[in-house]
């Protein structure tokens, strides 16, 4: 087990720490933040009373989700936190002369957050996958873990799920229903969830599907190479049709940074 003293706790209220610095790629903002202060600022947003706070890893598929959905996009800018989850993110961003200084994913997200005291409930994945999610945390991290739901995204099983997080009162919920729909899900019921008692709500994907060891991480060499997609695409075959998406990604990115470049010198 991990010792909670190492994380990170932020001392400053959310006033005094102020905004992160905001970029925009392909016109949708994500924050200039690392781990550390992302979980920095969730315990302080757990800590204090105020309005829930949604949080989202916004990778390149998502991006690209979201120049075609308008509710999508409107629930990126309602966000308190937007990560760059994707080596994607990163690229785009250093191409346009604006750097981001890491990736915070949404898996590293869960584990740090699980060494810390504040308790979570993770909601999605398949059946049973959350639980073994939920003892792998507590095995690894001593993560407080109040509640596990499969459920769905549909909206006739909402009250089954929002009645096990009442009755849990977690600070941070985790929902795993891939993207767009846990954001939009989280976005839809904030006002329900915020009277659950839940502070902090993110999309994690497929966190709980690695943590419970039902799909394998890609090992440490290939994070940091950022070569998750290409892992995904091999391990995972079926998704090809998803990431097609990511050449018209990096074309539009590319397109991007040429104007932003071009437009400073004149
Ligand atoms: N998922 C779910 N209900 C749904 C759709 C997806 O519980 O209706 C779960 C799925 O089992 C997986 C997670 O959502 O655990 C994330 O899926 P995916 O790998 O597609 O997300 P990504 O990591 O690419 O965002």
């Amino acid at each position: 087990m991990i010792d909670r003293g190492s994380m990170p706790v932020a001392a400053l209220d959310d006033r005094e720490l102020g905004p992160f610095r905001t970029v925009r790629i392909l016109g949708l903002p994500v924050h200039d933040v690392t781990l550390p202060e992302a979980v920095a600022r969730i315990h302080v947003w757990c800590d204090r009373a105020g309005p829930l706070r949604q949080v989202v890893t916004l990778n390149p598929e998502m991006v690209m989700a979201a120049r075609r959905d308008p509710a999508f996009r409107a629930v990126l800018e309602q966000a308190a936190l937007v990560t760059p989850d994707g080596v994607g993110m990163t690229l785009a961003a250093r191409l346009r002369g604006t750097p981001l200084r890491g990736r915070v994913t949404g898996v590293d997200l869960v584990e740090a957050l699980a060494m810390t005291d504040h308790s979570l409930f993770l909601l999605g994945a398949a059946p049973g996958v959350a639980e073994r999610a939920a003892r792998a945390l507590d095995e690894r991290f001593g993560a407080r873990v109040v509640g596990t739901w499969a459920g769905s995204p549909r909206p006739e099983d909402a009250a089954a799920a929002l009645d096990r997080i009442a009755a849990a009162r977690p600070h941070i919920l985790c929902v795993a229903y891939g993207a767009p729909a846990q954001e939009c899900w989280i976005a839809r019921y904030r006002a329900e969830l915020a009277a659950c008692g839940v502070r902090v709500a993110l999309g994690v994907g497929g966190t709980f599907d690695y943590l419970a060891g039902v799909v394998p991480r890609p090992p440490a060499v290939v994070r940091r190479l950022g070569l998750e997609w290409l892992y995904r695409l091999i391990r995972q075959p079926w998704r090809w049709r998803r990431q097609l998406v990511l050449p018209h990604f990096a074309l539009l990115a590319a397109a991007e940074a040429l104007t932003v470049r071009f437009g400073r010198r004149t």
